[in-house]
Order: structure tokens, then C-alpha cells, then sequence
């Protein structure tokens, strides 16, 4: 292969980007990874968020090498509380229920992609194009499939998509998707407060939309990741901005004691795209560029990250059988395993939101009635701690 031609080409260096390329480089395939960003800026990135990691993504991290780079910066989740609004808390999802440890982990993302970018420019397997945006896509000849750059034809036998929500490859290779807004803003921040979380998350549905707040590993400060979603049309409103700090009070309610401080504070505005394809001729999407889903049940990456796992184990038989890395059979292979897991978690998130965000008694009633079937049956709260950590296997 010259420099300008590549078996692979991962487009977007996001954390499943990266993932996805040191997986075929645990497999001794080469790959070639663009990003628009330079190195810097994909190392400064003003990413504020945490990721809930579930089970099933620390296993695929920590057999890549990668959980053990991450030098214990990480919390465990050891329970989670549901509630609607200030109740009770109706569901509570304890890990000694199962054994399999933490329910999931809660990591900075600056430090995921820090450790995955530092993997990735060590690794004799993976080139690195920064400051590469993909401008058009020709692949009508799948021998002949190029991306043009600004500078540059990029040659390619394979191009996976992990260009995020607003994928570029997805429009060029007109992969066509399902979208909603949602009409809400997700604010993030961390607080600290006076109480230890003891590995405590607790999640409480509002009619104005859900509020998660999740621990975080601080040894000097008890400290937890927020993230709120409010109706976008009160997250606009100049009262409910200047009020931010009490409202944000009323509903945290002292859950673990008085709050000290609020760090600056970023807004995420949420919607749904869930392609129609997953691949198409021989661009095949992963990750956010698939589908991007509401962060309602923090599964998004998680899901993302199965999309890389499972391709890369397939793009391994490729070049177990000597076949090319795209193979129409394989690909549908790969499509098969896919779709019930996304479809099911494009769906699940979609519809927890419409019902526990809204007002209306019916909707309220319905959520109470829900909750209290849930928590009275351990095995749906088994069932559904085993989906959230990853650890049922949804492959066709
Ligand atoms: C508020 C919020 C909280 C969340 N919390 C969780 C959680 O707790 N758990 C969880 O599992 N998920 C969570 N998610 C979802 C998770 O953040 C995403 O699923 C994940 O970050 C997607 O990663 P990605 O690599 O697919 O895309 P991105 O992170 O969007 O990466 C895309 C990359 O592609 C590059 N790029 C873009 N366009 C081009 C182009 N034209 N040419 C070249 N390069 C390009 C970008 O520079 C970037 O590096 C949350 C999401 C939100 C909004």
C-alpha cells in the first residue's frame, strides 16, 4: 500500500474511532485514521462529560490494555436509584444482586481519549491523518473507491464511518437515517457536595425532562458528573438561566448533602439519528455516525463500542479466509448480529424519554405503575442490570 492507498480508513478519531483502530491492530490489520482536528486539538477537546461504562465495554477495554492505562481514575457504580421527581426511591439497582461486579464505571472522557490517542501513535499498525476532512466519497467502483481531502485522493478498499452524530461519510455515501429533536437541552457540569457517594447514581424523572447524577473518583472533594436535561424552551428562558443554581437545587434535593459547588457548565442539544443502512457498498457506518442516541440511559458510547467490536471480529475472518475486508456475505453477517441491539436500544431510549419526560396524569400514572412493577420484580431488574451492563448478548 503507497501512502495515499488503504486497505482501511477510519474516518473520525473520536473515542470509537480510536477503539475501533487499535482492535484491528490487536489483530495485526493496518489501518489508516483522518480527522479533520489536528493532534492538539483532539488533546485539548472541551469535552466536560463523563461516560458510564458499562460492564460489557470495560471487558472489551481491558483485554485491549487499555483499562490498566487508565491508572484507577475511575469510579465504580455500585447502585443506582430511580425515582419520579423528589419520590421515594421506587427502583434500586444494587451490583450484589448480580455477581458481576460494578454495575459500570464512571470516566472522564478527556482521559479516554487522552489514553486512546496515546495507544493509537504508538502502534506500528495505525497511520494518522490529522487536519484531514473527507470532502466527497467515490465508490461506485469498489476497486477503484477514493475519499477526496482538500489536498489529497485517499485511496480506500474499506471506509468505516465514525464521524459522530453529524457524520459527513453518512451524507456522502448517502446513507439515508430516521431523526428527531427532542426539543431538550442536556446541561453538564460537576458538583461537589458535602456527603461521600459511595458509588451511588441516581437518576429522577421530571415532567421537564430526566436528571442523572453519577459519582465521581475525587480523592480531596465528594464530587459527581450531572447531567440534566430540560425542555428546550425552558433551558432557553432568561428567568430559568438566571435561577440555574436554585432550580438545579430543588431538584437535587440534598441527595448527598449540601451542594458546595458547580463547575462551568455545557450544553448538549439532544436528538435522535438512527440510520436505515448500516453499511452501504463498502462504507459501513459505526458509532454515532450510526446511530446517536438519547443519553437518557447512558448506553450510547456502550452501544457504539459494540458496533467496533463485533466489526472488527468480522473484518478478522476476512483476513482469516483471504478475502478483501469488505465481503458483501460478511458484511450482512455483520448486519445480522447488529440491528436487534441497535434497533432495540434506538427504541428503548426514544421511548423511556417520551414517557418519563412530560407532564399529563395519564403519563404520570403510567410511570408510577411502571416503576412499582419494576421494582417489585427482581428478575425484570436482574434482566435489565444484565442489558445495561452489556452482559446479554443481543446478536441475532
Ligand atoms: C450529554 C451526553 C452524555 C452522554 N453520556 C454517555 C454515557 O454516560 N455513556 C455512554 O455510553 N454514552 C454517553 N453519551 C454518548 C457518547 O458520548 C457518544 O455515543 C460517543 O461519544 C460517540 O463517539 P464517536 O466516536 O462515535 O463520535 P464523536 O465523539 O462525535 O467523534 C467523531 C470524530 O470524528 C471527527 N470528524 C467529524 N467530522 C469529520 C469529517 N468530516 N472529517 C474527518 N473527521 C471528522 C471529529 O473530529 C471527532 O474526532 C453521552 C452523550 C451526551 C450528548
Amino acid at each position: 500500500m503507497t501512502k495515499n492507498h488503504h486497505e482501511i480508513i477510519i474516518c473520525g478519531a473520536g473515542m470509537i474511532g480510536l477503539t475501533f483502530a487499535l482492535l484491528m491492530a490487536e489483530k495485526k490489520i493496518k489501518v489508516c485514521i483522518v480527522d479533520k482536528n489536528d493532534k492538539e486539538s483532539l488533546l485539548k477537546q472541551q469535552d466536560n462529560r463523563t461516560t458510564a461504562i458499562s460492564q460489557g465495554s470495560y471487558r472489551i477495554f481491558r483485554k485491549l490494555g487499555i483499562w490498566k492505562k487508565l491508572k484507577n481514575e475511575f469510579q465504580s457504580i455500585n447502585q443506582i436509584f430511580v425515582s419520579e421527581g423528589l419520590g421515594s426511591h421506587d427502583i434500586n439497582f444494587d451490583h450484589k444482586n448480580l455477581k458481576e461486579g460494578p454495575l459500570g464505571f464512571i470516566v472522564n472522557n478527556k482521559l479516554i481519549k487522552r489514553t486512546l490517542l496515546n495507544e493509537v501513535s504508538k502502534s506500528k499498525y495505525i497511520s494518522f491523518k490529522y487536519c484531514t476532512e473527507i470532502f466527497n466519497i467515490n465508490n461506485e467502483d469498489i476497486d477503484n473507491s477514493f475519499i477526496e481531502t482538500k489536498n489529497v485522493k485517499l485511496y480506500f478498499r474499506m471506509l468505516v464511518a465514525a464521524d459522530g452524530r453529524f457524520s459527513r461519510t453518512r451524507y456522502h455515501a448517502n446513507i439515508k437515517y430516521y431523526f428527531h429533536d427532542y426539543q431538550q437541552t442536556a446541561f453538564v457540569f460537576n458538583i461537589s457536595h458535602t456527603k461521600k457517594h459511595h458509588g451511588v447514581a441516581l437518576e429522577r424523572f421530571f415532567p421537564t425532562g430526566p436528571l442523572a447524577i453519577l459519582p465521581v473518583k475525587n480523592l480531596k472533594i465528594n464530587q459527581s458528573s450531572v447531567v440534566w436535561t430540560v425542555d428546550s424552551g425552558v433551558a432557553n428562558d432568561d428567568v430559568f438561566k438566571i435561577n440555574f443554581r436554585k432550580e438545579f437545587e430543588k431538584k437535587y434535593n440534598n441527595f448527598f448533602g449540601k451542594l458546595i459547588s458547580l463547575s462551568e457548565i455545557k450544553k448538549y442539544p439532544l436528538n435522535v439519528f438512527s440510520c436505515y443502512d448500516i453499511f452501504k457498498r463498502n462504507v459501513v457506518l459505526i458509532g454515532d455516525a450510526c446511530q446517536a442516541i438519547h443519553p437518557i440511559a447512558g448506553q450510547g458510547f456502550n452501544l457504539g463500542l459494540r458496533d467496533a467490536f463485533i466489526l472488527a471480529k468480522t473484518l478478522e475472518k476476512s483476513k482469516e479466509l483471504g478475502l478483501e475486508p469488505f465481503n458483501l456475505s460478511l458484511m450482512k453477517s455483520y448486519e445480522n448480529m447488529r440491528i436487534i441491539d441497535k434497533t432495540l436500544l434506538v427504541n428503548a431510549t426514544h421511548n423511556l424519554n417520551g414517557l418519563f419526560s412530560g407532564s399529563g396524569e395519564f403519563k404520570s400514572l403510567l410511570r408510577k405503575a411502571g416503576l412499582r412493577i419494576f421494582a417489585q420484580s427482581t428478575f425484570l431488574k436482574n434482566q435489565s442490570m444484565l442489558f445495561a451492563m452489556g452482559l446479554r448478548s443481543l446478536e441475532a
